[in-house]
C-alpha cells in the first residue's frame, strides 16, 4: 500500500475527520503566502516595514493608509477559485465524514467550495465592520470604496476587515470550537501549514484520535508525531485521493 492508498483507507474508515490548514492550502489557487507577498510589497514600494509590522494592530491604528494599501494590493484576491483540496474537503463534509475545517487562511475559499463548518482562526476578508457603529460590509461593498482609508457612510468610522492582526487576540469562541473539534476527531489531516504560528499551531496537540496525517512540502515541528507525511502539492494529493475514494 502506498501513502495515498493508506490515507484513502483511513478516510474510508473514519467518521470524524478534521482538517487543519494553512497558507499552502490556497497557494494552488494563486494566493501567495503573505510573507512572500509582503516581501514583494516591500521591494516594490521601497517600504521599510516587515509584514509583522504592517499587519499589526498598532500599525493599523497609526498608519491606516499604508495598511490599507498593502492589504488591498496583497491580501485580497477576489479572483481566486477553490482548488482540488477545497473541493474534496467540501465533499467529505457532505458525506458526513468530515466534521470541521479549521483554517488559518482568510480567503473564504472553503466556503466558496461548499464547506459549511469552517472555523476561521484568523478571520475573513469577506467580513468588514465599521469601527464606529459596527455596521457590516461585504467584500464587494468594501472593494467598491476607493478612498485610501475606507470609511463608513453612516458615521465616518474606519471600516476594518474582520481579520486578526498581530497584537490582537484570536476569537475565543472560534478557538474553543476548534479545540473541541480536534479533541473529538479520529483522523486529523494537517495541510499546508508549517505549524509555527502560535497559538494556532498548538491546537493540534489536543488531538487524541487514531491517525495524524501531515500534507506539507517542508518539515514541521510536528513531524515526529505524524503517522503519515506526504510532501507533494496538496491540490495534487487531494486530486489523487478523490480518484481512490470514488
Ligand atoms: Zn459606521
Amino acid at each position: 500500500m502506498d501513502q495515498f492508498q493508506q490515507l484513502a483507507s483511513w478516510i474510508k474508515d473514519s467518521g470524524n475527520i478534521v482538517f487543519f490548514g494553512g497558507a499552502g492550502t490556497s497557494t494552488e489557487s494563486g494566493i501567495p503566502d503573505f510573507r512572500s507577498a509582503a516581501g514583494l510589497y516591500q521591494t516594490q514600494h521601497n517600504s521599510p516595514y516587515p509584514p509583522e509590522v504592517m499587519l499589526s494592530r498598532s500599525f493599523f491604528m497609526s498608519s491606516p493608509d499604508i495598511f490599507f494599501d498593502f492589504y488591498r494590493s496583497k491580501m485580497i484576491h477576489p479572483e481566486a477559485k477553490p482548488n482540488g483540496a477545497h473541493r474534496l474537503l467540501a465533499k467529505l463534509e457532505d458525506e458526513g465524514k468530515l466534521k470541521a475545517v479549521i483554517t488559518q487562511n482568510i480567503d473564504g475559499l472553503h466556503q466558496i467550495a461548499g464547506s459549511r463548518r469552517v472555523l476561521e482562526l484568523h478571520g475573513s476578508i469577506h467580513r468588514n465592520y465599521c469601527m464606529g457603529c459596527r455596521r457590516y460590509y461585504s467584500l464587494e461593498e468594501w472593494l467598491a470604496m476607493t478612498e485610501a482609508v475606507p470609511r463608513c457612510p453612516d458615521c465616518g468610522g474606519i471600516i476594518k476587515p474582520d481579520v486578526v492582526l498581530y497584537e490582537e487576540a484570536l476569537d475565543q469562541e472560534v478557538l474553543v470550537e476548534a479545540v473541541d473539534s480536534i479533541a473529538r476527531a479520529d483522523l486529523l489531516i494537517i495541510g499546508g501549514t508549517s505549524l509555527t504560528v502560535h497559538p494556532a499551531a498548538s491546537l493540534v496537540t489536543y488531538f487524541s484520535g487514531r491517525h495524524t496525517v501531515l500534507l506539507n512540502r517542508d518539515p514541521t515541528p510536528y513531524d515526529e508525531q505524524a503517522d503519515l507525511i506526504i510532501t507533494e502539492r496538496i491540490g495534487d494529493v487531494m486530486g489523487r485521493l478523490q480518484g481512490l475514494l470514488a
